[in-house]
């Protein structure tokens, strides 16, 4: 089906030297496991839809939560600001419009301080790198963002995997840690794999118990969740337990860059520490103009983030009506498991053919026999999208398939 893309191995005997078996055979390999990823053509088209490949498909698989990423009026701030920074931030990169947003994202995050990243992914390298050495110990949520847990690992800190419906053992291996100089808990607020959220009071709890920092990814949670949009901090009421909150500008705020928020001197060791920020050119002018722009449209049009979460409830309830599992949550992000990459990837392209565009998430992007559809809700969608995909879910969701969810 439209998913096993074939991939173009070029085995000609000159270029051998260049193309060397590993790497020919490292990518067969993927195409025989169903995990090759095509590099597809998107246009946004608006109203939640995408010219896909030529194709228009209701899009239900990006991260623009709020609808902000082609709002013109992001677009207008950018617009005359400079595409680039010219230097990193601690050299003469910080422009009146990097200020700006260090502010704006204190402001919105009620926090003293903010400190900004290339990216998201950035902010959790260098956030969680800076707080631990060798002689430390990370617990590190099991299903935890990739940015995370490379960040555990440039550390160099030993680090204990916990899962979150086991928090007994995650407090055992605090205690056991009792003799370290420092231990740092990090995790997802909502976890993008399956929608649920951290038990934040809980790790708070055991943080508070066993002298602990607490780090919380709320990549996507920063807009679309919590009374003001600061995610799951706030909506589990956390914010002044937590040590540590990153996000990102890239999804939800409808811009790009990441930022990590708390106290001032937390804030003042990153500036000093963080890697990613101190060595990586300073976010473009134009870039920080818009997302000053989609924090302050957050703030201002908070029915978006209600429209959102009206439509998350509405889904989940009729993919369960329909007698389709699905894991409670508030948020955007509703999977659909499959177990097999091939059936994840077959009811993908079966619901192209519908209209629709939901992407499989396979390994090693979750574990293995877990692969999965991963419905995106945004604020562009309306009840009419979401409940015709519901029922298209339902349609080609194959019956042997059905019965192992
Ligand atoms: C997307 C994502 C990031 C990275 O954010 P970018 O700004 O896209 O680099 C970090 N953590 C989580 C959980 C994410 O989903």
């Amino acid at each position: 089906m439209a998913g096993s893309q074939r991939l173009r191995i070029d085995l000609e005997p000159d270029r051998m030297h260049l193309e060397p078996a590993w790497l020919t055979d490292g990518l067969e390999h993927l195409q025989q496991r169903h995990l090759t990823r095509p590099r597809r053509l998107v246009e946004p088209l608006g109203n939640g839809r995408s010219r896909i490949d030529g194709r228009d498909l209701i899009d239900f698989s990006t991260n623009d939560y709020l609808g902000l990423a082609r709002d013109s009026r992001l677009a207008d701030a950018a617009a005359g600001a400079p595409a680039g920074a010219g230097a990193s931030p601690l050299v003469s990169g910080r422009s009146p419009q990097y200020c700006q947003l260090e502010r704006d994202v204190a402001a919105f995050e009620n926090t003293p301080a903010a400190l900004l990243f290339p990216s998201g992914f950035a902010a959790n390298l260098g956030t969680v790198a800076a707080l631990v050495t060798r002689d430390d110990v990370i617990f590190s949520d099991r299903d935890n963002h990739a940015s995370l847990i490379d960040g555990c690992r440039l550390s160099g800190a030993r680090v204990q995997i916990y899962q979150r419906d086991r928090l007994d053992d995650l407090a055992d291996q605090l205690a056991q840690a009792a003799s370290a100089p420092r231990r740092l808990i990090v995790t997802d607020g909502l976890f993008s794999m399956d929608g649920l959220l951290a038990p934040l009071d809980a790790l708070c709890d055991l943080a508070d118990t066993h002298d602990a920092m607490v780090l919380v990814d709320e990549a996507h949670a920063t807009g679309t969740l919590g009374a003001s949009g600061r995610g799951t901090s706030e909506l589990l009421d956390v914010e002044e337990r937590v040590t540590l909150r990153i996000g990102t500008l890239s999804k939800a705020v409808g811009a790009a860059g990441g930022f990590a928020v708390g106290t001032t001197a937390f804030i003042d060791h990153l500036w000093h520490h963080a890697r990613p920020q101190v060595f990586s050119t300073a976010l473009p002018p134009a870039t920080c103009a818009a997302a000053s722009t989609g924090l302050r449209l957050i703030t201002e049009a908070p029915q978006r983030r209600v429209h959102l979460a009206e439509l998350a409830d509405s889904f989940r309830a009729h993919l369960s009506r329909l007698g389709l599992p699905v894991p409670p949550g508030p948020g955007p992000i509703i999977p659909v498991l499959l177990s097999e990459a091939s059936a994840a990837v077959d009811t993908s392209a079966a619901l192209s053919k519908l209209g629709f565009f939901v992407p499989a998430i396979r390994p090693p992007t979750v574990p293995q026999g877990t692969a999965r559809l991963r419905v995106s809700l945004s604020a562009l969608h309306s009840q009419e999208d979401i409940d015709r995909l519901a029922e298209a879910i339902s349609s080609v969701i194959p019956m042997e398939a059905r019965a192992r969810v």
